[in-house]
C-alpha cells in the first residue's frame, strides 16, 4: 500500500501516527493507548486484540450475536480477539434491537440450592 492511500483510510492514518509519533486530533484517543498498540504484519493491535476498521465493526457484531447470547455474552466473545473504539457501547444499541438477546438478559437468576434430609427409618 502506498504512502498516499495509507493516509486515506483511518486505520492508516493510525499506523502512519504510531509510525511517526505524530498523532492528529481525531486520533488522540489512540495516542493515549500508543503503548498498547503495534502493527503486527500489517494489522493493528491493541496489546493482544486486533483493532478494527469500522467497516468490520457490523460483521463482527454480527458474528458475535451467533446463538443470542445476550450483552455480556456479546461482549465477552468480542473481548476475545477484537476491539474498537465504541464496542462496548455499539453491542449494547445492537442488542436492544433484539428480542431473543432481551429474553437471555432478563432470565430470572436460578433458585439457591436446598438441600433434603435423607430419611431416618426404612
Ligand atoms: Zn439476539
Amino acid at each position: 500500500m502506498s504512502a498516499k492511500r495509507q493516509q486515506k483510510t483511518p486505520i492508516c492514518k493510525k499506523f502512519y501516527s504510531l509510525q511517526s509519533g505524530r498523532w492528529q486530533p481525531a486520533n488522540r484517543f489512540f495516542e493515549a493507548i500508543e503503548p498498547e498498540l503495534a502493527e503486527i504484519d500489517g494489522l493493528l493491535v491493541r496489546n493482544s486484540r486486533i483493532v478494527l476498521p469500522k467497516s468490520l465493526t457490523e460483521r463482527a457484531l454480527h458474528i458475535a450475536h451467533d446463538g443470542h447470547l445476550g450483552m455480556s455474552g456479546m461482549k465477552k466473545m468480542l473481548r476475545t480477539k477484537v476491539w474498537w473504539k465504541s464496542m462496548d457501547k455499539d453491542v449494547e444499541e445492537f442488542v436492544k434491537t433484539c428480542f431473543g438477546c432481551q429474553l437471555v438478559a432478563n432470565l430470572p437468576a436460578p433458585l439457591p440450592l436446598v438441600s433434603t434430609p435423607l430419611p431416618t427409618t426404612a
